[in-house]
């Protein structure tokens, strides 16, 4: 536990609070990996907390919680809260209740998602609080819904997901109840609104599991209602769009592995290009010249895309120019390949190039041609 999360557990406890490490951190300390982050839960209220730490600022308008800066670091501070349900009752004035129903550690407890994410660490007595049976899934290796599985995933469809996150990243396996739902309860999540889902969705592809992640998705029926048009695709049967992206993810976590950047750009480029590639193909055959059908696929692509999963403003560019590059590479003479090499995508597109050639839609002649080309 870092310095900084210590110092807010002492200090909330000394000021009369109960104070808790919760969440990912104490999973992933009792498993003995460094954990991403520590969140501390506390029955404070924000107002409280803001009154006890100099730099604390409140976010969040459905939940509020306070953000906590120590030196360089940040530290999420959360009132415990009651479960979900409370939220709908109304209040004494006859009102709504606001979404902030703070509630006991228990409570706080019990509408987390899995056992293992419920475990909370006690700063005044330094003991380990279990309502939910975490420590017991936790040694078994099991992810577990905490309550009514079918239940928790209406309420929150997104947990779903979480599921399959935390079953890959940490080796698990899903305990049978929380597992059976999966498979039928793929629609929810089209309620969910596309931002939310691409955060998620990047957690999954982005550290190192993105290859088993794809396979579980698709086994459970829960890909396509998150990529439908590869799904689409996928259907055809095409082994060269499947080798693609088996391909792609297998080096995107070999990348993570080894400690190299990747992009959500590269991800969608490879999770979007079949789609993109027929369309774009079918637009080529309709007169539009290569470059412009390309963009236009694109443009099409992305608004059918954003409607589940969106991909921010700030990679589509770059996927953009990983895809509209692929058109240059056929060109070997004169100055253009010299133009090519200095392009600031280059080596995205041209990593791509080389999982097209894998997918056998480039001639590997060319490809070596761009391979050695670059080491002259
Ligand atoms: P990671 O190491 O990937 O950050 P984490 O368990 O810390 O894993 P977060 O998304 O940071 O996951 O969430 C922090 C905690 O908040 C979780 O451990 C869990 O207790 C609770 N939580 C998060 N999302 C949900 C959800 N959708 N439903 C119920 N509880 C949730
Ligand atoms: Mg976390």
């Amino acid at each position: 536990m870092t310095r900084a999360t210590l110092d807010v557990l002492y200090h909330l406890h000394k000021s009369g609070f109960q104070a808790c490490l919760v969440g990912g951190g104490v999973r992933d300390l009792m498993l003995g990996h460094t954990p991403k982050d520590f969140d501390v839960a506390t029955n404070a209220t924000p107002d409280e907390i803001k009154q006890l730490f100099r730099r604390c600022r409140l976010i969040g308008r459905r939940f509020r919680l306070a953000h906590v800066h120590i030196n360089h670091e940040l530290i999420e501070v959360a009132t415990f809260r009651a479960g979900q349900t409370a939220i709908l009752q109304p209040s004494t004035e006859g009102m709504l209740l606001r979404d902030n129903v703070y509630g006991s550690l228990e409570e706080d407890a019990l509408r987390r998602d899995f056992s293992i994410n419920a475990l909370y660490y006690n700063i005044a007595d330094f003991s380990l609080i279990d309502y939910a049976d975490g420590m017991h899934d936790l040694q078994a290796g099991i992810v577990r819904l905490i309550g009514d599985p079918s239940l928790r995933y209406q309420e929150d469809p997104v947990r779903m997901i979480r599921a399959i996150r935390f079953a890959t990243k940490l080796g698990f396996s899903l305990a049978p109840a929380t597992e059976a739902p999966l498979s039928t309860h793929g629609h929810l999540l089209s309620a969910v609104p596309a931002a939310r889902l691409t955060d998620e969705i990047l957690k999954l592809f982005m550290f190192g599991y993105a290859w088993d992640t794809f396979n579980l998705l698709q086994q459970y029926d829960l890909y396509t209602p998150l990529f439908p048009l590869t799904a689409e695709c996928a259907q055809e049967n095409h082994p060269g769009a499947a080798v693609l992206i088996e391909q792609g993810l297998r080096n995107t976590d070999q990348r993570v592995q080894q400690g190299l950047p990747i992009t959500p750009a590269f991800l969608f480029a490879i999770l979007l290009w079949e789609p993109v590639r027929q369309r774009s193909h079918q637009l080529c055959t309709q007169g539009i010249a290569r470059y412009p059908a390309l963009h236009q696929a694109a443009t099409e692509i992305f608004i059918q895309q954003s409607k589940t999963v969106s991909l921010p403003k700030r990679f589509s560019t770059m996927t953009r120019d990983i895809w509209s590059l692929q058109a240059s590479f056929l060109a070997t003479k004169g100055r253009r390949p010299k133009r090519l090499i200095t392009h600031p995508r280059f080596r995205a597109a041209y990593d791509f190039m080389l999982l097209r050639t894998q997918a056998g839609e480039v001639d590997a002649d060319l490809a070596s041609w761009w391979t050695d080309y670059q080491t002259k």
